[in-house]
Order: structure tokens, then C-alpha cells, then sequence
């Protein structure tokens, strides 16, 4: 293939990026390292990104002359979380690059398409079906075995919009909680997968094709959120390569421009299986700020600008550990660990189960 030259965005450039919370900030923060400035687009005031960046819309994603004028303004545009309506970013893309691309976008707003990617491409899952009326619930219940676990196709992020099917699980009742959702988005019926252990990987891509894939990392959850990272995920080197692979071939079909975090299963028998796919920064990523060569928000940056990536290496063994609603009050006294490093993300409320910040510890041996 004859090697293209690609023209990387010129310092002064402008990085738009849809979504004000704290994905945002630390690629903004890291924009700026680059000497790129950015332009926030979100429907709150005074959100985590809009306080580190010198442009800011406060608009809803749906007010079609605010996304014009945020076009004029900005020479590529990215996003922080993949609720953004669809339409949102197709509108943009019609002016300015849009990366990684709304058809990527598309694709990971919904668990269904996510995995018929996945299967497309022969990426192992967990066993799913598309649910629309209570008959299929029940034959697929059956195909797949209890427990088993309907979840909204759509906008169900933390655990929020599923009901597990256990033993004495009823299954009209079941399918009456989800009627909304069914009507809405969808339904999907997973099959439970008995996991060892729940471990992510992000791959960057860059618009030449190159690619770059961070360790595997280890992601234990509370109430559905994410409470701490591992890094490294504690597996076997069989499952890490296993897991690298997945993350590169996805990047690869899939034509990322940016990055791309892999959310998997790990089995005792050491199937990895693709739960999630998020085309951004994630928050199990937050080690790289201070345990890689270059971050996650650096590498995203890196991505859509057309710059070369820089290297994934991890410096360090780190524990990511996530400061949720009051947890963030007492956060400075963290710092007495001189391998602490303390993030916070500037909310004011501190709501509980909302990101607040993240401490990370580094390993040093
Ligand atoms: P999700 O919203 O898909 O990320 O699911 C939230 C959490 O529910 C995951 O992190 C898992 O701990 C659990 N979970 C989701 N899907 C399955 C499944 N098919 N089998 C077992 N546990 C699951």
C-alpha cells in the first residue's frame, strides 16, 4: 500500500469535544499540552471540561444552529461519552471531521448492534437475542438457561436498565418492567456469563492505521460502578494476548480513528468474551495520567489530531481507586502517600454514586 502523508492538525487548532464531564476535562487538559485549545459542547454551564477550556456552547445536542456554529469553530470534533445523539454528530460530520466516525458511534450507543459487530467479525460474546414480545422471552430463557439478564439496548450505562432473571424469576413480570425500554430502544436477553474476573483494554488507532494497545487491567465494581482498577489485570499471559488481539482486530474492522475501550469478561477456562465497547476514553484508563508513557486522553488527542501515538509502556503497577459522591470530601489526605496521585474532576455537588475524582497509587518496586 503506497504510504500517505498525513498532515497532523497545527498547534493553535481547535478540538471539539461533545460532552462537559471529566473525559472531557483530561482531554482537554491534555489537548492543551499539545498546543491545541478546545471547544466544549454540552447542555450544562460550568461542567468539569468547560473550566479547562478556552471555548465553551452551552447548548442542547439537538439545537441544530448551536451545532453550526460549534462547526465553524473547531477543526475536528470528538466525543467524551456515547449518548450524544446519533443525529448530532452526522449533522457535524457534514462540516468537519468527526472522529471517530458517528457510524462507530452508532454501533457502540447500542448493545445489539455492538454485538452483532462483535459477532460480524467473530469476536466472542456472551449468548444474546434481540427480546420483542413476551413469547421470546420465554424461549430464549430456556435456550440460554437462569440465570440470565435482560438489559435496554439503549442508554442503560452502571447497571441501570437490566433485571436479572435468576431461579423463581417471573417472566411476564420481568417483561412488564422492561415494556417501556422494549418500545423505546429494544431489549436484549444476555446469557449470565460466570466470570473470573472483569478487565478492559483500550487500542488506539491512528488515521494511518497505526495502532497501540494498553495492558489489560483489572476492573472491580460496586453498586454497578466502577470502584477501582488493577493494572495490570491479574491473568495469565495467554489471556492478556488473547485480550490485546480482540482489542486490535476491533480497532481494525471497526476503522478507528481515536480509541476504542474494550470491556471483557475473563472465565476460568480463559474464554475472553466482549461485554462493552466505548469509542473514547474510559474510566479504567485513568491510570495511564500517571503509570504510562502517554495517556489515554494524550493518545486520543494524538489520534484525531493525525500525530504519530505515542508509546502505551506502563511505567508502573498502579491501583486506580474511584472517589464517588462524599468519598471525594477527605481526598487531600490521600496525598500523605507520596505515590498517590490525587484527580478532581471541579464538581460542586457531590451527589452519591457521581465521579468525583480518582486517586491513583503507584506501585514502585
Ligand atoms: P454492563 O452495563 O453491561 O456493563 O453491565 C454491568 C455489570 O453487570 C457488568 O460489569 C457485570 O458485572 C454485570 N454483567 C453484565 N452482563 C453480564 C453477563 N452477561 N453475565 C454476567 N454478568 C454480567
Amino acid at each position: 500500500m503506497a504510504s500517505q502523508t498525513i498532515e497532523p492538525l497545527a498547534p493553535g487548532a481547535v478540538i471539539g469535544i461533545l460532552g462537559g464531564g471529566q473525559l472531557g476535562r483530561m482531554t482537554a487538559i491534555a489537548a492543551a499540552q499539545l498546543g491545541y485549545s478546545s471547544h466544549i459542547y454540552c447542555p450544562e454551564a460550568g461542567a468539569p471540561a468547560t473550566q479547562v477550556s478556552a471555548h465553551s456552547t452551552v447548548a442542547d445536542y439537538t439545537d441544530q444552529a448551536a451545532l453550526a456554529e460549534f462547526a465553524k469553530a473547531v477543526d475536528v470534533v470528538t466525543y467524551e461519552f456515547e449518548n450524544v445523539p446519533f443525529v448530532a454528530a452526522e449533522t457535524l460530520a457534514r462540516h468537519v471531521p468527526v472522529r471517530p466516525s458517528p457510524d462507530i458511534l452508532r454501533i457502540c450507543q447500542n448493545r445489539l448492534r455492538e454485538k452483532d459487530f462483535c459477532r460480524s467479525v467473530e469476536v466472542p460474546t456472551a449468548p444474546y437475542a434481540l427480546i420483542t414480545r413476551a413469547q421470546d422471552l420465554h424461549e430464549r430463557v430456556a435456550e440460554f438457561g437462569r440465570p440470565c439478564i435482560l438489559k435496554t439496548a439503549e442508554l442503560g450505562y452502571d447497571g441501570k436498565g437490566q433485571v436479572l432473571i435468576g431461579r423463581d424469576s417471573d417472566l411476564d413480570a420481568a417483561w412488564a418492567q422492561m415494556a417501556d425500554a422494549a418500545a423505546a430502544t429494544g431489549v436484549i436477553l444476555e446469557g449470565f456469563i460466570d466470570f473470573r474476573l472483569e478487565i478492559s483494554v483500550i487500542v488506539a488507532r491512528g488515521l494511518g492505521g497505526a495502532r497501540q494497545v494498553y495492558v489489560p487491567v483489572e476492573n472491580q465494581h460496586k453498586n454497578h460502578i466502577l470502584d477501582q482498577t488493577i493494572v495490570p489485570a491479574r491473568v495469565s499471559q495467554r489471556v492478556a494476548d488473547k485480550a490485546e488481539g480482540i482489542a486490535r482486530h476491533l480497532a481494525e474492522k471497526i476503522d478507528l480513528v481515536g480509541l476504542l475501550a474494550i470491556e471483557m469478561f475473563v472465565t476460568a477456562d480463559e474464554q475472553v468474551l466482549v461485554n462493552e465497547l466505548a469509542p473514547r476514553p474510559h474510566n479504567s484508563g485513568h491510570w495511564t495520567l500517571d503509570a504510562a508513557v502517554t495517556s489515554q486522553f494524550e493518545q486520543c488527542v494524538r489520534a484525531i489530531a493525525g500525530l504519530p501515538l505515542g508509546a502505551t509502556d506502563r511505567l508502573t503497577d498502579a491501583v486506580m481507586k474511584n472517589l464517588l459522591g462524599d468519598e471525594a470530601a477527605g481526598a487531600q489526605a490521600a496525598l500523605s502517600d507520596p505515590n498517590v496521585k490525587l484527580h478532581l474532576y471541579g464538581k460542586a455537588e457531590a451527589r452519591p454514586g457521581r465521579k468525583m475524582g480518582h486517586t491513583t497509587k503507584l506501585i514502585r518496586r
